[in-house]
């Protein structure tokens, strides 16, 4: 039988609680899961070397931890259903101020873009903003409106932009990172 064992490491100050796991392997293995911080290892890893090995995963797991934080957080905010609907409402507000409809919205999971437009005035957001804080949103929202009337990122299109949200500029920093 596999026996478990809990212990506490401090990181930076901090305290962390983590799962020992032991099993018959060889290696160490190490992953996040549910913001607990997992170590399988076999019965003879000391505990030394567990935490000497956490320590020098450190910042990969401060960053995974973070990362299951903003998503647990987001999650709470906003269901499928309820992102779905801040999309619906909000392309209708911005529609209406920039005088451009598109045919279709469609919400997507994407891997290169906040959203796209086409030709034939299809506009889709991926569904990953629904983890971005709302004025995030609401900036690819007007940016894809915006391509309705301009196909490029011309001066006239940056205008259009900022003529609903002046401050687009430090909004497309933001989602640059
Ligand atoms: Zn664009």
């Amino acid at each position: 039988m596999n026996k478990i064992a809990k212990s506490f490491i401090t990181i930076d100050s901090k305290s962390y609680e983590y799962v020992i796991e032991y099993k018959n392997i060889k290696n160490v293995y190490l992953r996040i899961k549910d913001g607990f911080i997992y170590v399988t290892c076999n019965k003879r890893t000391s505990k030394r070397f567990i935490e000497n090995f956490l320590i020098n995963k450190k910042d990969w797991i401060i960053k995974q931890l973070n990362k299951e934080h903003r998503k647990e957080e987001r999650t709470l905010l906003y269901s499928d259903q309820e992102f779905l609907n801040y999309i619906k409402v909000n392309v209708n507000k911005f529609s209406k101020s920039l005088d451009l409809y598109p045919k279709k919205v469609t919400i997507k999971k994407m891997k290169s873009a906040w959203g796209s437009c086409t030709s034939n005035k299809n506009i889709s957001i991926n569904k990953e903003l629904m983890y971005y804080k709302e004025e995030l949103i609401d900036y690819v929202i007007v940016h894809e409106l915006s391509h309705l009337k301009y196909m490029n990122h011309s001066k006239d299109f940056w205008s259009l932009v900022g003529s609903i949200l002046p401050d687009y500029k430090a909004l497309r920093k933001e989602l640059k990172r």
